[in-house]
């Protein structure tokens, strides 16, 4: 049995205009922005509107919805930053690393020989953030 969802988690006051981001994509059940503490140049999130823990929770269409939009955020990123590939990672309660109870998934723009930097690192600058967002936003077409 998993914990509830709580209503108060980072991106859930993201998603109510509450806190700022640096939006990336967006549809009627998905939301994407840059992830403040990147894991490498480029990361950034795709979350579903609806209040789900994790995958432990999320019904079909919502799992769905916000895969496709990791999808297409994927081949974004890798045309944006003429990455060699991608990682997408998701965490699943804290023993897996989940940090932020609200679903998400992680894409990373990957480059030969450069290592993914620390998961909750460092603090990104916020011009850096907003380049990478218009450039992901361009690549998206
Ligand atoms: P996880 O461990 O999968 O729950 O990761 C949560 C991710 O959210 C981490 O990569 C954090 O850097 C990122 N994060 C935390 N707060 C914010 C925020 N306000 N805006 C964007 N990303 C955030």
């Amino acid at each position: 049995m998993t914990a509830p969802y709580d209503a108060n988690n980072i991106f859930a006051k993201i998603l109510r205009g509450e806190i700022p981001s640096h939006e990336v994509y967006e549809d009627e059940e998905t939301y994407a922005f840059m992830d403040v503490m990147p894991q490498g140049k480029g990361h950034c999130l795709a979350i579903t509107k609806a209040p789900f823990r994790n995958i432990l929770d999320v019904d079909q269409a919502n799992l769905s919805a916000v895969i496709a939009t990791t999808q297409k955020l994927a081949r974004a990123v890798k045309v944006a930053f003429s990455a060699d590939g991608v990682t997408v990672i998701q965490f699943n309660e804290p023993a897996a690393g989940q940090t932020v109870f609200h679903l998400h998934f992680h894409i990373i723009p990957r480059f030969d020989g450069v290592a993914l930097r620390p998961h909750t690192g460092q603090m990104e600058d916020q011009n850096v953030l907003a380049e990478n967002a218009e450039k992901i936003r361009k690549a998206l077409g």
